[in-house]
């Protein structure tokens, strides 16, 4: 993801304890209870028993992660993503998720590319829905550029809280889209070129009537960093915002939701541009002061199953607070 910023928080010291080493992750999260074999987690970067943070279990998050971490560079298009939508579409099977798969072909600079945007559907009692948005394609423009907090995070984030809510009825219907062709094909600032699944997704709803359903948008991207701090984007829905924020404090995550705030353009602004109300939760903003945003570094050793857990519980929770606003 790309953005305009205008406030930059302060330097975050990461250190790598423990020995951390990158790349070369497998995991199986299928069969439940197989460890990632990869980076040494940190005792302060592991996840807290999922009962602590809403059951929501960020080491499982983070084996999600590694997972789609395993397959590669994955920019739309290729092989690839392929394997990897075809990886999120089973585990959203398994996890009894009723899936809507919109296969569409993307004008970028580079020619038509074919994209697929996957929407797990949990369903609700009245028309009213809260949208819930990842993307999970990488940047293409970066050789070996494996996206394990850009584009891996937020869809191992997504897969853990389908793993929980689908399959349990909602006074509120819960969709989570796995959106493709977020990145910039070449040029972020040139030609429209990104947000290709989030556009057409918008786009969709428009066309079939269904954007007035939609109540709340809830994007998640770069999320999972060690030393993790969310500021609030300016662009996002302000009561959206604070509802999240005030969430948050509730749950005695200030120190990660913090005050200030930031722009960062994102798949949330087609959303926006509809007239919805939607948040982007992300931290762009530390990730390039460390160097690792849009680089051959964005790899597993600077993720933090315990900051997964945090924002999967922080969702979580605040779909709750949603369900309470717009149950019918
Ligand atoms: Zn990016």
């Amino acid at each position: 993801m790309l953005g305009g910023l205008r406030i930059s928080l302060g330097i975050v010291a990461v250190a790598c304890a423990m020995g951390c080493s990158a790349g070369g992750n497998k995991s199986n999260v299928t069969s439940g209870s197989v460890a990632a074999a990869g980076p040494v987690i940190a005792p302060q970067d592991k996840a807290p028993a999922p009962q602590q943070t809403g059951g929501f279990d960020g080491q499982r998050a983070y084996d999600y992660t590694a997972k789609l971490v395993s397959f590669g560079p994955r920019p739309s298009g290729s092989d690839a993503i392929k394997k990897t939508q075809d990886y999120i579409s089973g585990e959203l099977r398994a996890d009894g998720c009723q899936i809507d798969e919109d296969n569409f072909n993307a004008q970028t600079p580079i020619g038509t590319l074919a994209m697929k945007n996957i929407v797990a559907k949990v369903p609700g009692t009245g028309k009213n829905v809260i949208l819930l948005l990842t993307h999970y394609d990488t940047v293409r423009t970066t050789p070996n550029f494996v996206g394990a907090e850009d584009g891996g995070s937020s869809t191992g984030l997504m897969l853990e809280a389908a793993r929980l809510l689908c399959g349990k009825k909602q006074p509120v219907a819960i969709w989570m889209a796995f959106l493709d062709g977020e990145e910039a094909m070449v040029d972020w600032n040139q030609n429209n070129d990104h947000t290709y699944g989030s556009r057409q997704m918008a786009a969709n709803l428009e066309l079939t009537g269904q954007l007035k359903n939609i109540k709340a948008v809830i994007l998640v991207d770069m999320i999972g960093q060690k030393g993790l701090h969310i500021s609030k984007d300016s662009y996002s829905t302000p009561w959206l915002t604070d509802l999240v924020w005030s969430t948050a404090a509730k749950l005695g995550y200030q120190n990660v939701f913090v005050p200030q705030t930031s722009s960062t353009e994102d798949d949330h602004q087609p959303f926006l541009a509809k007239g919805l109300a939607a948040v982007d939760l992300i931290d762009l903003n530390d990730y390039i002061n460390e160097g690792y945003w849009h680089t051959a570094q964005d790899t597993m050793d600077k993720i933090s199953p315990k900051s997964l857990a945090i924002v999967g519980h922080v969702v979580l929770a605040s779909v709750d607070e949603l369900e309470k606003k717009f149950s019918q």
